[in-house]
C-alpha cells in the first residue's frame, strides 16, 4: 500500500464480489487496490474510519434534465450538481432537452459545455438529441463524444425537441447503428395517447387513463422490432408499463440489443396515493397501481428491467397548476433517489449491493463508463458513505435542486448519506460542500 494517499475503511464495502469489511487505498484520484480490514496502513498515510457506515461506490444517474442555458430558473448545474452529490451521485449524464439550445448540433454541445465547466460539483457527461431534421449532426455529435442520442416518439413537451415518426426512427436509427451508437428513447405511441380520454383537470384518475400501458407497450414493440432489423442498441427510458416486460424479456432471449431502466418514482409511489390536484407526482409515463409496480421490482429482480435512473426534470413551482393535462410533467428526484430506492427495496428483501447494481454499475455500463460504477482497483475513487439504517423525514426545505417541489415530502426514508466522494476528494459531508471539482465527460472511443 506505499503510494496511497489516503485510506478508507469500514466494515461494509460494497465491491462487485458483495458487502465485506475492507480498505480501500486511493492514489491521484483512483482505487489503487481493495485490501482486507485489517491492512497496515502505512504511517503518513490519512485514514478514513467509517466503521459501520456503508461505503459505496458513487451512483452514475444517466437520465437527468439540467435545463441549463436557457431555463436555468427551471434547474441549473449548480443546483442539480449539489443535489446530486447531497444523494451519493458521483456521475450524472444530461438529458438534451429541456436547455436552450437542446443538444442536437457539435455547435450546442459546444455551448452546454462552457455553461456546465465552472459549475459541476459531479462529474457530468451528455446524452446527444436526434430530431426528424439532424441525421447528418448525429455522426459530428457522436464523434464529439456525447454517450448517445435521445429520441421521443410522441410529443416531448417543448417545441424546440419534436419527436420522431416511425420513418424517421427508422432514419435515425439506421445512421446510428452505422456507427454503433446507442439510441435512449421515450417509448410511449403518440396515436394510442390520441386515442385515450383526455378529460383534463385535478383528478389523478384521469391523469392515469389518458396515458393509458398500451401507448407504452406498442410504441416498445416498434422500437424493438427496429433494433432487430437493424441490429442497432436501444434502451427503453423511463419503463412504467409492466405490461411491456414480456416483451422485452422475450427480445433480450433473442439476442435483441435491447435495455431498459425505471425510476424511483415508479418503484415507490402508487396511483392510490397520489392526491388529486397534486402534480408534483405528474410525470409521463405515469404513475401507475401497486400492482403493476410489484411487477416492475420483480423485472429488476430477474434482469429484464437493468437499471434505476433519477429522470430528475424539474420546472418552476407555478408550472405545477393543479390541472393533471396541462400542469409541467416531471418529477424532481437527484437527491433523495438513493434513499428512496434503498427504503422499498430493503422491504422488499433486496440488499445495498442489488441497489448499488442497478443505480451504479449498471448505468456506467450503459454509458460505456468503465472508470466508474464499482470499488475495484483502477477506478475513479468515487464514493457515498451511508447510515442505511438511519431514517430522516423528507423536508423540501432542505433540498438542494432549484425549486423545492417534491413528490417526496413528509415521507420517512431510510438512508443518510453522511459523505460523497469525488476522485478520492469530500465533496460534501453533512451538508457542507466543497467548490465545484466535476469534471466534463465524453464518451470514451
Ligand atoms: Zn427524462
Amino acid at each position: 500500500m506505499s503510494e496511497a494517499e489516503l485510506v478508507l475503511r469500514s466494515t461494509r464495502v460494497i465491491t462487485p464480489e458483495g458487502s465485506r469489511p475492507a480498505t480501500v487505498a486511493v492514489a491521484a484520484g483512483k482505487i489503487t487496490a481493495v485490501l482486507p480490514y485489517d491492512a497496515p496502513v502505512p504511517e503518513g498515510t490519512r485514514l478514513e474510519d467509517f466503521g459501520d457506515d456503508v461505503l459505496l461506490p458513487g451512483l452514475v444517474d444517466t437520465h437527468v434534465h439540467v435545463n441549463d442555458p436557457g431555463r436555468t430558473h427551471w434547474e441549473g448545474f449548480w443546483t442539480a450538481t449539489r443535489a446530486a452529490a447531497a444523494g451519493g451521485i458521483t456521475t450524472l449524464v444530461d438529458m438534451p432537452l429541456n436547455s436552450l439550445p437542446p443538444t442536437t448540433t457539435v455547435d450546442h454541445l459546444r455551448v452546454k459545455r462552457e455553461v456546465a465547466a465552472d459549475k459541476a460539483h459531479i462529474d457530468v457527461g451528455f446524452w446527444g438529441g436526434a430530431l426528424p431534421d439532424n441525421v447528418k449532426d448525429l455522426r459530428p455529435l457522436h464523434e464529439s463524444g456525447v454517450f448517445g442520442f435521445k429520441a421521443f416518439l410522441s410529443p416531448s413537451g417543448v417545441d424546440e425537441f419534436p419527436h420522431l415518426d416511425q420513418d424517421r426512427l427508422a432514419r435515425s436509427l439506421a445512421e446510428i447503428a452505422g456507427f454503433d451508437g446507442l439510441l435512449i428513447v421515450h417509448a410511449e405511441d403518440p396515436h394510442h395517447l390520441d386515442a385515450a380520454p383526455q378529460r383534463g383537470g385535478p383528478r389523478y384518475a384521469d391523469f392515469l387513463a389518458s396515458r393509458p400501458r398500451d401507448a407504452e407497450d406498442t410504441a416498445i414493440a416498434h422500437l424493438v422490432a427496429q433494433a432487430k432489423r437493424l441490429r442497432a442498441r436501444v434502451h427503453v427510458l423511463h419503463l412504467s408499463s409492466s405490461d411491456a416486460l414480456p416483451l422485452i424479456a422475450a427480445a433480450k432471449a433473442e439476442g435483441v440489443r435491447v435495455t431498459a431502466e425505471t425510476c424511483p418514482h415508479y418503484l415507490t409511489l402508487t396511483a392510490e396515493e397520489v392526491p388529486d390536484g397534486a402534480s408534483e407526482f405528474k410525470c409521463c409515463p405515469p404513475i401507475r397501481e401497486s400492482a403493476n409496480q410489484d411487477l416492475l421490482w420483480q423485472a429488476l429482480a430477474d434482469g429484464t428491467i437493468d437499471c434505476v435512473v433519477t429522470d430528475h426534470s424539474p420546472s418552476t413551482a407555478d408550472l405545477k397548476t393543479d390541472d393533471f393535462a396541462t400542469a409541467w410533467g416531471g418529477i424532481s428526484g437527484l437527491q433523495l433517489s438513493l434513499a428512496a430506492v434503498w427504503t422499498e427495496a430493503r422491504r422488499r428483501g433486496h440488499g445495498l449491493e442489488d441497489v448499488v447494481r442497478w443505480m451504479s454499475a449498471r448505468t456506467a455500463a450503459l454509458v460505456g463508463l468503465s472508470h466508474k460504477g464499482a470499488i475495484e482497483a483502477g477506478r475513479d475513487a468515487d464514493f457515498a458513505v451511508l447510515a442505511p439504517d438511519e431514517t430522516f423525514t423528507v423536508d423540501p426545505a432542505a433540498l438542494q435542486h432549484r425549486n423545492r417541489v417534491t413528490a417526496y415530502a413528509g415521507k420517512t426514508l431510510y438512508g443518510v448519506v453522511r459523505s460523497t466522494w469525488l476522485r478520492g476528494e469530500r465533496i460534501v459531508s453533512d451538508g457542507e460542500f466543497t467548490e465545484p471539482k466535476g469534471r466534463l465527460l465524453t464518451r470514451t472511443p
